[in-house]
């Protein structure tokens, strides 16, 4: 048996002076049409007037390219312009998708945050001589760290700081494979603890993430005295961005160790369904509750949290799609008010933040280890109810829905 495989390489792009211009002018281009259509499509929403999809827009985007007003859209590689608009319909897709509830409509591109556009074929890679080419900007050099496995699919040029990069989509075959352990394991994701694992053990948050925000605070602090767009302004601008690149960098190297461990070890393992538990408010509202300024913090905090477990589930089902085992998300409603002895479900369960004692038969226990025994008795229940579960890297992602076994 055999299965697909879909992994993204990503570099450093180092373009001649020429280039950057070009690829400047192409994001500015990319990030136009986008808005532009976007535009469009809110007035006629507005207006109540039907959606206009990919054939309607790539017909207006004709006209424009031939208008005198916006004729430096011809200048463009048009397979890019034309993914933009791809990329802008499967967006309000989504937006619409009612089982996506945390989905929104999509959003005007800002200057210099999603500076990017993507290239669907016309490329072509040469790993030997580190070069890369791209349709109407010619070859470019990159960083090339390690070799591209599999048919390249599309190439997406973005830029970060002021780097700019390609990350290469290939796919390839390869056998299925059988996780190298049977063991299961269920997952509680939290704060003082990034997770605690159904056998007791667990990870540490990234500590250094609080000495990086105090650096980021006072560097905000600094910007602000500047006068606006002057060079000192915009050489501090310079060094906070290089601070958040460190931070999204440092994050993305413990992700990835955390999640590498865990996929090595269990060839099961159940999480929280991350958009079940964001949508109930109740969620588990434990975030340090002492200090000044709680509110904004911890809804800072909450948000690089989110955006950390999302991103560590991703990693843990894509691995266990490369090594053969699975990832099940349950549903997380009550798994930190549930006694896992007794089955008695209270809030009077949880006295303190840590402490987990049940009203009922004084079952006690570290708060976070009940969350994640909770987590895999439900991942046992599911697979022994037969509901139909979700396997890994499946491009839809099925809400599930627990009601015949909870
Ligand atoms: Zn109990």
């Amino acid at each position: 048996m055999k299965q697909t495989i879909r992994k993204a390489f990503k570099f450093r792009l180092n373009p001649n002076s020429d280039q950057v211009q070009k690829m400047v002018e192409f994001a500015g281009a990319n990030r136009f049409v986008w808005n532009k259509a976007l535009a469009l499509n809110l007035s006629r929403l507005e207006n109540k007037q039907p959606m206009l999809w990919y054939h309607e827009l790539a017909f207006w985007l004709g006209l424009w390219k031939q208008s005198d007003e916006y004729g430096f859209l011809k200048t463009v590689h048009s397979q890019p312009l034309q993914q933009t608009l791809k990329n802008l319909e499967r967006a309000f897709k989504d937006g619409f998708d009612k089982k996506q509830p945390l989905k929104r409509i999509p959003k005007f591109k800002k200057k210099g945050l999603s500076d990017s556009f993507r290239y669907p074929q016309g490329f072509k890679l040469e790993q030997a001589s580190n070069k890369v080419f791209l349709p109407k900007i010619g070859w470019v050099k990159y960083r090339n760290s390690r070799q591209v496995i599999g048919d390249v699919k599309n190439m997406t040029i973005s830029r970060k700081g002021k780097y700019w990069y390609v990350s290469i989509q290939t796919e390839y075959e390869a056998a299925i494979l059988h996780h190298q352990s049977t063991s299961m394991v269920g997952i509680d994701l939290g704060v003082k603890r990034f997770l605690t694992l159904s056998d007791g053990s667990y990870i540490e948050p990234l500590n250094s993430f609080k000495k990086w925000e105090k650096k980021l605070a006072l560097a905000q602090r600094k910007l602000a005295r500047k006068a606006k767009f002057s060079a000192n302004w915009k050489k501090q601008k310079q060094i906070i961005t290089r601070l958040h690149e460190r931070i999204a960098n440092a994050r993305l190297d413990f992700l990835h160790k955390s999640s590498t461990e865990i996929s090595k070890n269990h060839a099961m393992i159940v999480v929280e369904d991350l958009k079940v538990r964001n949508m109930s408010k109740s969620a588990k509202g434990d975030i340090t509750r002492s200090g000044r300024n709680v509110k904004a913090k911890s809804a800072l905090n909450k948000s690089i949290l989110d955006q950390g477990w999302g991103m560590f589930v991703q990693m843990l089902e894509y691995k266990q799609h490369w090594s053969g085992g699975d990832v099940l998300r349950v549903n997380p409603q009550y798994t930190s008010q549930t006694c896992p002895c007794c089955g008695h479900k209270s809030k009077d369960n949880r006295l303190t933040q840590a402490k987990f004692k049940c009203v009922e038969c004084d079952y006690t226990k570290n708060a976070d280890l009940v969350g994640a025994l909770n987590v895999l008795a439900r991942g046992h229940r599911v697979l022994a109810c037969g509901v139909e579960t979700l396997v890994s890297t499946t491009k839809q992602e099925p809400v599930f829905t627990e009601s015949a076994c909870v």
